[in-house]
């Protein structure tokens, strides 16, 4: 195992403390994961996938004698979700809260991952990196009993208080088929899982409409600051640019503009959050999501959308 990133958490406000997610060559991605202090202890949202990242989260916690008391995952991508199997060893008594996606993707989808990685680790050809990643994911696969939420979040914005910290909830579509978002009140800390991705919105099991619109919706909130899946936190302002961005990359895509145009305003639309090092990355991905989402036939396209 990795070193532990303990070192790497850091404080965002009173009582609200993220570690940010890495994203390295060769490595599946761990999300960003928030702390919050409650009455009775600690809230956390989004586990990480890696040892290393949601094992930090465990002895931070330990460190301040505070038990984590629950997890919130915003969605069902193990990059956020794959840690509670590690959390639930370490701490006892933990309550998993999510969207009724979590439980879907635990019972149905995952099983089909689980065939089709053992397909994959069939496969003589394999590159041991490649042959890692899945072996990571996996071992937590045949673990999903874990993975799933003690507790469904209703969709429609409500109060909660878990471990007596008072946040307001609620679930969107768009990225996962049920996309928890967390509004921590005292802070206004809006944590949106992802619905905010860089280098580009990463669209593999998204419907990109509904996900303009759960934009529009997050975007009434009153936040002060945006905690994405991914990448560094944002201002109110710099989140309204890249709700801005994603409105008018959708719509280049269903434009006659090639995939180069649309990239270009794309960069520019986002500015300083692209930085200049990622564009080229970002119009190869936009190829390849115009290619099988944005502009494939409408069955296609369309696969994540509600019927
Ligand atoms: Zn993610």
């Amino acid at each position: 195992m990795r070193p532990s990133r303990l070192a790497d958490i850091q404080a965002l406000a009173d009582g609200v403390w993220l570690l940010p997610g890495r994203f390295e060559r060769d490595r599946q991605p761990d999300g960003n994961s928030v702390l919050l202090q409650g009455r009775e202890g600690l809230v956390l949202i989004d586990s990480g996938r890696h040892a290393e990242h949601t094992g930090a989260l465990v002895e931070w916690a330990r460190s301040r004698g505070q038990p984590i008391r629950v997890v919130l995952n915003t969605h069902w991508h193990l990059d956020h979700l794959g840690g509670n199997v590690l959390l639930r060893g370490a701490m006892p008594g933990l309550r998993a809260m999510a969207s009724a996606a979590v439980r879907e993707a635990v019972a149905v989808r995952m099983p089909r991952t689980v065939e089709d990685l053992r397909r994959m680790l069939a496969e003589p050809g394999l590159d041991v990196a490649t042959r890692r990643m899945v072996d990571i994911d996996l071992a937590l696969l045949q673990q999903r009993a874990q993975l799933a939420p003690d507790e469904l979040v209703a969709d429609a914005p409500h109060d909660l208080s878990p471990a007596g910290r008072p946040l307001r909830v609620g679930v969107e579509r768009g990225v996962s088929g049920g996309d928890l978002w967390v509004l921590d009140r005292a802070s206004g800390t809006l944590v949106i899982g992802d619905f905010v991705t860089l280098p580009v919105p990463f669209f593999d099991t998204a419907c990109a409409e509904l996900w303009r619109e759960a934009l529009a919706r997050l975007g009434e909130l009153p936040f002060t600051r945006v905690v994405p899946g991914h990448g560094p936190v944002m201002d109110a302002e710099t989140f309204r640019r890249y709700v801005r961005a994603y409105g008018r990359l959708v719509d280049c895509s269903a434009s006659q503009d090639s995939v180069a145009a649309c990239a270009t305003r794309w960069a520019e639309d986002l500015g300083p959050l692209l930085p200049e090092a990622s564009r080229r990355g970002a119009e190869a991905m936009l190829g390849h999501y115009f290619e099988t989402v944005l502009r494939a036939p409408p069955p296609q396209r369309r696969r994540h959308c509600p019927a």
